[in-house]
């Protein structure tokens, strides 16, 4: 019986997530005698452009030839899995989506900005059907090895949906949000890290994307309480997760009357 073929490939992110795949070193030799690596551009040659088993995809989409790969690769593709932060929710780099985007081009490449046309940042999900998701920024290489591990075996993986404060709570840890007003994300973000920043003394960052239904406004007035400005607030909603479809509602509806330097879209050729 022929192995799973699988595919690992990138578009607009920092290539940290298929790092962290490659750190796997061992273990991606123990997995290499359950599936068959066909197409993984970072760290091999003579790839093949599918058909793939599982494809596996990492970093936003920013322009139109993006795109248009993007839907051929999933017409080859029996299954298709967003990993890390910038292919499930737009990444640090959405955060231009809520800017004007000739001033940041300009500042980027100067005279040379149109020559580079871009759309607005978005996550793969709105550019085709999405089955999977690994969350995190980087995706951790074991949750991909036990996702792989999983989906073999004929498994359907499905999120958690606990905020962060539930994995972090478990382990006792202090709580540096409400004990020393160090601004926290943890009650609106999804679970799975074993809270690992959190374990460290330092707050949650948000890089695993939005609980279902996550409070939002209570969360925000929480961090005003604590001492958190207008902009710290937009920075700490915005930064890995623009373009997930809560942080956009929440920053859209109901902060964009408290921030006036949000402008969404504002320039943007679509
Ligand atoms: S999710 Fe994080 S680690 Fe992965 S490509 Fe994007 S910025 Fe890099
Ligand atoms: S430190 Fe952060 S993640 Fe931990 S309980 Fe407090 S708010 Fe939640």
């Amino acid at each position: 019986m022929s192995k799973p073929k699988i595919g690992i490939v990138g578009f607009t992110g920092c290539t940290g997530c298929q790092l962290s795949i490659l750190d796997l070193e061992d273990e991606l030799l123990d997995l290499l005698n359950l599936v068959d690596i066909i197409d993984f551009r970072m760290a091999m040659t003579g790839n093949k452009k599918g058909p793939y088993d599982i494809l596996f995809v990492e970093g936003s989409i920013v322009n139109k030839k993006q795109e248009k790969e993007l839907k051929e690769l999933r017409t080859k593709a029996k299954v298709l899995v967003a990993i890390g932060s910038c292919a499930c929710f737009g990444g640090v780099q959405a955060i231009r989506n809520y800017r004007n985007d000739r001033v940041i081009r300009e500042a980027q490449y100067g005279k040379d900005a149109d020559k580079l046309p871009v759309i607005k940042v978005k996550p793969i999900n709105n550019v085709v059907e999405v089955d999977h998701y690994i969350l995190e920024c980087p995706v951790n290489k074991y949750e991909f090895l036990d996702f792989v591990k999983y989906v073999l075996i004929g498994g359907k993986p499905k999120l958690p949906n606990l905020p962060v404060c539930h994995q972090c709570k478990a382990k006792e840890n202090r709580c540096i949000f409400l004990e020393d007003n160090i601004i926290c994300m943890g009650p609106v973000i999804q679970a799975g890290c074993d809270a690992l920043c959190p374990s460290y003394g330092l707050p949650c960052d948000g890089c695993r994307g939005s609980t279902l239904e996550a409070a939002y406004q209570q969360q925000v007035d929480l961090m005003v309480k604590k001492g958190a400005s207008v902009s710290d607030v937009t920075r700490f909603v915005l930064k890995y997760n623009g373009e997930d479809p809560q942080v956009k509602e929440f920053l859209l509806k109901a902060w964009i009357e408290q921030d006036k330097n949000l402008k969404y879209g504002e320039d943007d050729k679509e």
